[in-house]
């Protein structure tokens, strides 16, 4: 299986190279160039199987340069009880009737991003030594929050890497922006940016691309990596859940093989949902794949008119790892829906660069409303869900999830359809404690964060993830903000090399 950037066809890399590099040289994202099937007979055979192994059954597929021994040092390494909470790595909360809560967040930092961010820095690792590469890998990452400390907690003191991540200064909740302040690790720094994650993600993929920056690093023996999910890396270990949810939903009885599902999923970059898009065209029975948006809506607009027009107000919302406006794994999609056609790609990303615009074709479009779904739901609807789920089922859940609860039964009155429905629970509702709170229980207010915390514990009785709660006594280490014009100067500083 090779991979092709989706600005230039003819590149050809295998799967070590795309996860190296993270980005191609033409700025193009590496898409695999067919898309490996999946039999019912294959999901139930994976439905006894545990996480772990059914996620090494997909990375074989798709992986196919890496040894089945790699690959299960990989998994192994990864989907264990070391780093998650739960045996099962991603647990399935059956809600109300025929939907379920795929709940992505029993990691180490209490999102979905674990689900990925725990085994690239053993994919990254791995294909470096595959392809003999001697030079130390830097991480730069842009977050939206949580991408950012998953990141952070995977690559720690990982040998041969460093990681430095950005944020937006006023774009994170501030339990993630405790968690990562005080992120510990020798190979690793943090720093908030004056901007928004636009701003950081532009800052970086300038950064990536800057010839005078790539010199400095030939010079020094140094490589850039991506963590975000521009990444191959990032992307196929997402494509896993929503096989193994399938699988595990057979097994309990709740749906017999073949049964159509929806998805829906909280989306801010596009990659969760892309990666439930793969597992359809796999041969999983997916129906349709429902994308839920924020008021920051650049994805509802597209999906429903054709138009992705990202000239509009940036809105800082209460489910914050959506405030994005620029949805970079859409290029993927629109790579694939095209037939490959690497031009078509070019000419409407480098509209989107210079117009901040561009419009697809009428049969593009035609292709999209096939798949996809799209609607949004402002802060007040947010927390109005988060409170009547609360109400009716006894469920806290987090401000994405509760986007995506919205979004669907928006869809549900819209459409009258009734498939049985999987909905991505992207975080625990202890990331966003004070959004959580002021819905189901308004009068309750406190200045202590973990005041907060403990009111949700009392209210859901979750469990405090250990993880938030030992946040609590940590140091910050890194505190320092600075001007989205800086971010190159601040690189090399870190990196000692200038
Ligand atoms: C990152 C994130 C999202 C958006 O996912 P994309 O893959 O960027 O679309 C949604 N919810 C939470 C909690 C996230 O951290």
């Amino acid at each position: 299986m090779f991979y092709k950037s989706t600005r230039n066809s003819n590149l050809k890399v295998d799967s070590a190279q795309a996860i190296s590099q993270g980005i191609s040289e033409d700025g193009g994202l590496f898409v695999p160039e067919s898309i490996p099937s999946l039999t019912l007979d294959e999901v139930k055979y994976m439905s006894e199987l545990s996480y772990s192994c059914r996620a090494a059954y997909v990375f074989k597929k798709f992986l196919t340069d890496f040894t089945d021994a790699e690959i299960q040092y990989c998994t192994d390494n990864a989907y264990n009880t070391k780093n998650f909470e739960t045996e099962n790595i991603a647990e399935i909360a059956h809600l109300f009737d025929g939907t379920y809560m795929l709940e992505l967040w029993h990691g180490p930092t209490c999102a979905f991003k674990d689900m990925a961010l725990q085994i690239l820095p053993y994919f990254l690792t791995t294909s470096a030594k595959k392809l003999n590469i001697d030079k130390k890998i830097v991480i730069l990452v842009a977050t939206s929050g949580d991408t950012g400390k998953a990141a952070l907690e995977g690559f720690r003191d990982v040998e041969g890497t460093q990681i430095m991540v950005f944020y937006p200064e006023n774009g994170v909740s501030s339990m993630q922006k405790r968690q990562m302040t005080t992120q510990e690790g020798e190979n690793v720094s943090v720093c908030a940016i004056k901007g928004n994650f636009d701003d950081c993600q532009s800052g970086v993929k300038k950064i990536f691309t800057d010839d005078e920056v790539k010199k400095v690093l030939e010079d020094n023996k140094l490589m850039f990596s991506s963590a975000n999910s521009i990444n191959w890396g990032r992307l196929v270990p997402q494509v896993v859940y929503y096989i193994s949810a399938y699988a595990s939903l057979v097994s309990d009885g709740q749906i017999s093989l073949g049964d159509k599902l929806n998805v829906v999923v909280p989306t801010g970059n596009f990659g969760n949902i892309l990666a439930a898009y793969y597992a359809k065209k796999m041969g999983l029975p997916l129906g349709k794949l429902i994308c839920a948006s924020n008021i920051n809506n650049v994805l509802t607009d597209f999906i429903n008119t054709g138009v992705y027009d990202r000239n509009r107000k940036f809105y800082a919302t209460s489910s914050p790892s959506m405030d994005i406006l620029i949805s970079s794994n859409l290029e993927r999609l629109l790579y694939m829906l095209t037939g490959d056609n690497d031009a078509k790609i070019r000419e409407w990303f480098g509209a989107l660069a210079s117009e901040g615009r561009y419009e697809v074709t009428d049969d593009i479009k035609a292709k999209i409303s096939e798949e996809f779904y799209a609607g949004f739901c402002d802060d007040e609807d947010t927390k109005k869900t988060i409170s009547s789920i609360y109400e009716k089922y006894s469920y806290v859940c987090d401000t994405h999830t509760a986007v995506a609860v919205k979004v669907y039964e928006d869809y549900r009155k819209a459409t009258g359809d009734t498939t049985r429905t999987l909905i991505a629970s992207t975080a625990s509702p202890y990331k966003f404690s004070s959004s959580v709170l002021e819905a189901i229980c308004p009068c309750f207010s406190a200045d202590d964060e973990y005041a907060l915390v403990d009111k949700i514990n009392e209210l859901s009785g979750i469990t405090i993830p250990e993880s938030l709660a030992g946040l609590k006594n940590k140091p910050v280490r890194f505190s320092g903000s600075i001007d989205k014009e800086s971010m190159s100067d601040y690189v090399m500083e870190q990196l000692d090399v200038k």
